[in-house]
């Protein structure tokens, strides 16, 4: 099987983009943080805790990682040709583990994707999946768009006759506080020939 890296005019940006964060501004950011853990209840002045801002920031930038891009995503390979027999055959990837931050509060709701696509001519290696949905998890995102995101970018890089994404989420910003609920979300976006409701219904059937 030959690996082929295909051109993404388009999408090209999603797929490399590097921050650049300049040492003063990282060295502000960690003061900014400081501030406010202390004012809201945090020793800064212990071994265990001293350098807990600085942990923080970096832990918020892994996080939000995807805004780096992957360039290792760009890759698929040719559909091979028996393979092409039975007409709308799902490759289902999952469950994919995944974080992501909510735009709206900056705290984290994970769980897991299930990503599934018809392949046309061209296929993309399992890793690859597990990789797409991590380039848009790690981000300030909201689970509908994640989704979104997943789907729209699996129909630039493969282009298959359909995608289906599920995901199912625990969010942090209605646990840890208030409500304290323990519900999980879950949401799913369909591409092409999963507007048929029986391929949804197997898809759903696959991924429960
Ligand atoms: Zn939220």
């Amino acid at each position: 099987m030959s690996e082929t890296v295909i051109e993404l005019p388009s999408a090209a940006p999603a797929f490399a983009h590097p921050r650049e964060i300049p040492a003063d501004d990282w060295n502000r950011y960690r003061g900014n943080v400081a501030e406010i853990l202390a004012a809201f209840g945090l020793p800064l002045d212990t071994a265990g805790t001293r350098e807990t801002p600085e942990r923080f920031l970096r832990a918020l930038y892994d996080a939000t990682g995807g805004y780096d891009g992957d360039p290792k995503l760009v890759t698929t390979f040719p559909t091979e040709s028996d393979a092409g027999g039975e007409a709308f055959a799902q490759v289902v990837e999952g469950p994919i583990a995944f974080a992501a931050l909510c735009e709206h509060h900056a705290l984290p709701f994970f769980g897991h994707a299930h990503v599934g696509y018809i392949a046309g001519e061209r296929i993309i290696g399992i890793s690859k999946l597990t990789r797409l949905v991590r380039l848009f998890a790690r981000r300030f995102t909201v689970q509908e768009r994640l989704g979104e995101q997943i789907a729209d970018t699996l129909v630039d890089l493969v282009d298959p006759l359909g995608v289906a994404v599920r995901l199912e989420a625990s969010h942090l910003c209605t646990q840890m506080r208030g409500v304290e609920e323990r519900s999980r979300t879950t949401t799913t976006a369909w591409r092409g020939a999963y507007r048929d409701a029986e391929l949804r219904r197997e898809f759903l059937e696959l991924t429960r």
